[in-house]
């Protein structure tokens, strides 16, 4: 496959880099990475020691000194440099993110759009790393708050967005001063060593110390603790699931450092019977079953009112009828494969269970065989009728399952729905209807980090911070001013009179 020769990745390649330079540990086992696709070996992947470990934090901490006494701007025309590489290599990275993760080529070349996205965001930003002036209660005194960088920024990613989650961290992290060290999720490492291969020349032609953007590919268990334990690393930055979340964030908080957690989903779409149904539809069948069901924003509760609920039912059954499910490299297939056989499985034990509770299966839920799915991770995307309080629907089961539950009377009993879930990510109406759309929108409306008007739960744009509430983790990255959790603020009160006036009128003459 052309793809990996142009990325550079051989069949057996090494976990752990401090930029340009590979660690060259061989003894520590190695990650054996197949296709979803088609199951095919794609490559391996040796895995990071505790010496290499070392190596890279240390490298990272004495990068650090350096990177940091750049200016901001300048950082960021290191970062302009690397979306232009990202640009040349658009084509074979999202060939490869497709390939090696399983998403459609569509949505690969997409997340490496997102990439280039965050880097023309970043380089902007660089020069807008703004805080406030503030007015003194003394006179002649000034105040202002001002923010520095932290150090290194750990980053613990999700396999399912195997290389934009790791951009929008590492490209705000490093306008803002910081070094990252990236240890990708063990399901697909691939593509990071593809993009620390696509950086390397960037820090090579601007003669760059090791150590800025450095990576370890490792477990969760081994690698993924150290990081989470190691005091070197005052932010750490975890996606995945609310169950690693919880651990990450009691670990980290233990040591007084700081993190951002992007955590597990269980997003919902009302439609209301003012919707729009041209736009309701597809907004909520590409919410489903995009990714096959494993984005974080992924549509997995569909909540419709009573008077137009069998036509929303009916449509949607018949729009899944007509899903095109295939290898992700062909454009002209809908749905591709899941991550892994186990994720298989969890999709066929959630149906089971759920209909246990008195589900009802509408649509879907087969394990497809047969020519074209012979890795065994392909699924019929499945339809259920369900209520919102069954434990399975309250999950987050990571494949393209969608629960439809009905609602009457007004759109606060469908928020009411909606909010009853112990996730807080996504969320999003489809109604014509101002008032219903304001009140979804207001404080007592969704309580999500993300909340859209005649827009589904997923596809956010990089502008935006992203990030969401409850078990979802309260993290947000990437847009808006999300930059400021990769700093540490600090407030400055200048005094250029010849008094020493206290704050509060205080008297302290001596
Ligand atoms: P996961 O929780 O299994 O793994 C995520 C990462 O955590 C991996 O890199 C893994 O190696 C690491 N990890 C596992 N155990 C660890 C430990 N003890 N210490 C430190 N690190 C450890 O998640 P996944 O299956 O890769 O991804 C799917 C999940 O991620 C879903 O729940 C999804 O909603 C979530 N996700 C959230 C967002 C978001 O922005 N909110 C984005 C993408 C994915």
């Amino acid at each position: 496959m052309n793809f990996l020769t142009t990325l550079g990745i051989n069949k057996h390649n090494y976990g752990a880099s401090t930029g340009r330079k590979w660690l060259e540990t061989e003894d520590n086992g190695q990650f054996n990475i197949a296709s979803p696709a088609d199951g095919q070996a794609i490559a391996s992947v040796y895995q990071c020691s505790r010496a290499d470990y070392e190596d890279v934090i240390e490298t990272a901490q004495q990068a650090f000194t350096t990177w940091r006494e750049m200016p901001a701007p300048n950082r960021g025309e290191i970062v302009r440099q690397i979306g232009n590489k990202l640009r040349e290599f658009k084509q074979p990275l999202g060939e490869l993110v497709s390939y090696e993760m399983g998403k459609s080529l569509q949505e690969g070349l997409g997340e490496v759009q997102e990439m280039i996205d965050i880097c023309d965001f970043a380089v902007g930003l660089s020069r807008q790393l703004n805080g406030a002036t503030l007015h003194s209660e003394r006179p002649l005194h000034r105040m202002y708050d001002q923010y520095h960088p932290l150090g290194i920024v750990g980053v613990i990613s999700a396999f399912n967005f195997p290389v934009a989650v790791w951009s929008w961290n590492a490209m705000i992290a490093a306008i803002c001063g910081n070094v990252t060290v990236w240890k990708p999720s063990e399901k697909t490492p691939l593509t990071a060593i593809a993009c620390q291969n696509i950086i390397k020349d960037v820090l090579e032609d601007n003669d760059l110390p090791e150590g800025i953007f450095s990576l370890v590919v490792g477990t969760g268990d081994i690698t993924g603790e150290a990081m989470l334990h190691d005091e070197r690393i005052p932010l750490m930055s975890v996606t995945g699931s609310t169950r690693v979340g919880r651990h990450a964030a009691t670990s980290v908080a233990a040591r007084f450092g700081k993190s951002i957690l992007e955590l597990g989903g269980n997003n919902a779409l009302i439609i209301t019977p003012q919707a729009d149904l041209k736009i309701a539809i597809p907004g909520t069948v590409f919410g489903a079953v995009g990714t096959a069901g494993q984005r974080c924003t992924t549509t997995r509760r569909v909540l419709i009112h009573e008077d137009i609920y069998d036509k929303v039912k009916d449509t949607l059954v018949k729009a899944y009828q007509g899903l095109k499910i295939g290898t992700p490299l062909d454009e002209s297939n809908h749905v591709g494969p899941l991550i892994d056989k186990q994720a298989v499985e969890m999709f066929s034990h959630a149906l089971n269970k759920v209909r246990a509770e008195g589900g009802k299966l509408l649509c879907g839920g087969e394990v497809l065989s047969g020519a074209g799915y012979e890795s065994g991770c392909y699924v019929k995307p499945a339809i259920v009728e369900a209520e919102n309080h069954y434990h399975t629907v309250q999950q987050e089961t990571f494949a393209p399952i969608l629960y439809l539950i009905k609602y009457s009377g007004g759109v606060e009993n469908a928020i009411a729905i909606q909010n009853n879930v112990t996730q807080g990510l996504s969320s999003a109406i489809f109604t014509n209807n101002l008032r219903e759309a304001e009140n979804f929108l207001s404080h007592w409306g969704s309580d999500c980090g993300i909340a859209n008007v005649n827009i589904g739960t997923s596809g956010a744009e990089i502008g935006g911070a992203f990030g969401g509430e409850k078990e979802t983790g309260g993290g947000r990255e990437s847009g808006s001013d999300a930059w400021k959790a990769y700093m540490r603020r600090q407030t400055n009160t200048i005094n250029y009179s010849t008094e020493l006036p206290l704050a509060q009128g205080i008297k302290f003459d001596i």
